[in-house]
C-alpha cells in the first residue's frame, strides 16, 4: 500500500457510540487501493472494525488474493442491529443510490464460486476482478465505487427499507411523487428486496418493500391530521416488451395514451381501493401470482418484465377532474354523476404517489447478439426501457423539468410524473451478485448506478 497522499479527508459521519462492543472498537485510517479506473479519488476511509474477513466463499489462488486483500482492511458496514443510525446519517436526497450485495446461495458455495465483492463500509462497494496477465501470472483489479449506501450481504430487508424507501414517505405526504427502483441482473435479489422471501415453504411478503412501505402508510394515516381526509389506492402492473398488462385484472392488455398536454393515460389500468395493510398484502400476492403464472401473451419469465406496484394517496373531497389530478381520473369527466361511487372515486384528486418498481434483469446485452428473435426483441426492449430510464433519473437530478426524455419507452412513459415536479424523489437500490462468475453483470450494474448519481443536483463531481 503507498502511503497515504496528502489531500483532505472527506466529511464522513461516524454513527454514534453504541453499547455493542464490537462497534465501539474505533478504528483505524485506512486507504483503500484502487486502481486507475476507479470512480473516485484515493479516499481514506475511516471505519469501526466489525469482525475480521473470513475464508467463507473463498477458494484457490484468487480467494487467497483477496482474503489477503480483505485483512488490509478494516470494516464499519450498515448493521442490522443498530436502528438508530439512519436519523444520523438521514440526507434529504432527490435521487439516492444504494447498493446490496446479496449473500451467496448453496449452489455458487458448492461450485467453490468466489465471493468478489467487499463492503467494507457504509457508502462503499470494492470489486475485486480476477486477471492474468499475459505471462499468466493471476492478479487482482480492484475498483472502487462510492454510492449513498451500501449493504453488505448480512443486512436484512427492515434495513434495506429504512434507508431507502422510508424516508420516502414524508415525500408522498407532502404532495410529491416518490419512486424506488430495484435494478440488477436476473437472481441478483430485486424481488427478494422489493416483495420479500419467495422461496421459503410458506412465502412471505411482509418484510418486502412493498409491505413496510404499505404499514408505514397506513400507520401515517392513522395520525389524527390525516384520518379520514385520505383514501389509498393501489395499481400493479407489468411492462412486457413496451406493453403493459394489469396484474389487477389477470394480465389484461392496457393501452398506454398520451394526451394534447402530454399527460400520459394507462387507460381502463384497475385501481384498488384498499383500507389495511392486509388488503395490500393480498394484492400483492394474487398479482406475484398472475405475474409468474402467464396467462397471456405475456407470459414471459418475470425477469423479462417491469412490475410497477403503485400505491396512491387521494383526498377524499372531490374535485373536478380538470384539475392537476392524474391520468387515471380523465375518462370520468363525460359521465359526470356524482352519486355513483366509482365516478366519484375516479373525481378524487391524487395527492401523493409511492411508485415501487421490480425491474427486468439487467442482463440482457448479450441476447441481442445471439438467442432466438423474441429474446432479442426482449433484449433490445429491455435495453431501451433501461437507458431511457436512467437518463430520466438524471433529467430529474438537472431539474430539468422540459428535457426529461420520458418518450423513451413504455416504462418511462408511464412513469412521467416520477421524473417532473419539485417534489419528485427517486431512489435507486441496484441489487449485486457476489460471485466471481457473475462480476460482469455487477461491474455492468455499479456503471450504471454511477452513472444515475453521477448528475446529482449539488454534486459536482465532473461528468
Ligand atoms: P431477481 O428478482 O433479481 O431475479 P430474486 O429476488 O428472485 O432475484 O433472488 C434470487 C434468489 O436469491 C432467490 O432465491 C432469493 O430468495 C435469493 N435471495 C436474493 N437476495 C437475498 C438475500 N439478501 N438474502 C437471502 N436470499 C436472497
Ligand atoms: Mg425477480
Amino acid at each position: 500500500v503507498e502511503p497515504p497522499p496528502q489531500q483532505p479527508q472527506p466529511q464522513l459521519q461516524i454513527p454514534p457510540p453504541t453499547n455493542n462492543k464490537i462497534e465501539r472498537r474505533l478504528s483505524r485510517l485506512h486507504v483503500v487501493q484502487q486502481s486507475s479506473s476507479t470512480n473516485i479519488p484515493n479516499t481514506i476511509i475511516p471505519t469501526i472494525t466489525s469482525e475480521p474477513p473470513t475464508s467463507i466463499g473463498l477458494h484457490g489462488p484468487f480467494g487467497q488474493m483477496i482474503l489477503d486483500y480483505r485483512s488490509t482492511l478494516t470494516y464499519s458496514p450498515i448493521l442490522n442491529s443498530n436502528p438508530n443510525q439512519q436519523q444520523s446519517n438521514q440526507k434529504d436526497l432527490r435521487i439516492c443510490v444504494a447498493v446490496r450485495k446479496r449473500p451467496l446461495n448453496k449452489r455458487e458455495i458448492a461450485k467453490k464460486d468466489n465471493d468478489v465483492i467487499t463492503i467494507p463500509n457504509k457508502d462503499h462497494c470494492l470489486v475485486h476482478v480476477p486477471k492474468s496477465k499475459v505471462d499468466l501470472t493471476k492478479y487482482l483489479d480492484n475498483q472502487t465505487f462510492k454510492f449513498d449506501y451500501t449493504f453488505d450481504e448480512k443486512s436484512s430487508n427492515e434495513l434495506i427499507y429504512r434507508y431507502t424507501a422510508a424516508p420516502l414517505i414524508d415525500t408522498i405526504f407532502n404532495g410529491g411523487n416518490a419512486t424506488v427502483f430495484a435494478y440488477g441482473q436476473t437472481g441478483s435479489g430485486k424481488t427478494f428486496t422489493m416483495g420479500g422471501d419467495l422461496q421459503m415453504a410458506k412465502t412471505d411478503y411482509s418484510h418486502g418493500i412493498y409491505a413496510q412501505t404499505a404499514r408505514d402508510i397506513f400507520q401515517r394515516l392513522s395520525l389524527p391530521q390525516h384520518r379520514s381526509s385520505i383514501e389509498i389506492f393501489v395499481t400493479f402492473y407489468e411492462i412486457y416488451c413496451g406493453k403493459v398488462f394489469d396484474l389487477l385484472n389477470n394480465k389484461k392488455r392496457l393501452r398506454v395514451l398520451e394526451d394534447q398536454k402530454g399527460l400520459v393515460q394507462v387507460c381502463d389500468r384497475k385501481e384498488q381501493q384498499v383500507k389495511s395493510v392486509q388488503d395490500v398484502l393480498n394484492i400483492i400476492q394474487n398479482g406475484m401470482n398472475i405475474r409468474t403464472s402467464g396467462t397471456t401473451a405475456a407470459n414471459a419469465n418475470s425477469s423479462r418484465s417491469h412490475a410497477i406496484l403503485q400505491i396512491i394517496l387521494k383526498t377524499s373531497s372531490p374535485v373536478s377532474a380538470n384539475t392537476n389530478a392524474p391520468a387515471s381520473s380523465s375518462s370520468s369527466s363525460r359521465n359526470n354523476n356524482h352519486n355513483n361511487p366509482a365516478v366519484l372515486r375516479r373525481l378524487m384528486k391524487e395527492v401523493g404517489k409511492m411508485s415501487l418498481i421490480d425491474l427486468a434483469g439487467s442482463e440482457r446485452g448479450k441476447d441481442t447478439a445471439s438467442g432466438d428473435r423474441l429474446q432479442r426483441m426482449e433484449g433490445s426492449e429491455i435495453n431501451k426501457s433501461l437507458l431511457a430510464l436512467k437518463e430520466c433519473i438524471r433529467a430529474l437530478g438537472r431539474g430539468d423539468g422540459c428535457h426529461v426524455p420520458f418518450r423513451g419507452s413504455t416504462l418511462t412513459k408511464v412513469l412521467r410524473d416520477s421524473f417532473i415536479g419539485d417534489k419528485s424523489k427517486v431512489c435507486m437500490i441496484a441489487m449485486v451478485s457476489p460471485t466471481h462468475s457473475d462480476v460482469e453483470n455487477t461491474m455492468n450494474t455499479l456503471r450504471y448506478a454511477d452513472r444515475v448519481k453521477e448528475l446529482r443536483a449539488g454534486d459536482n463531481r465532473d461528468v
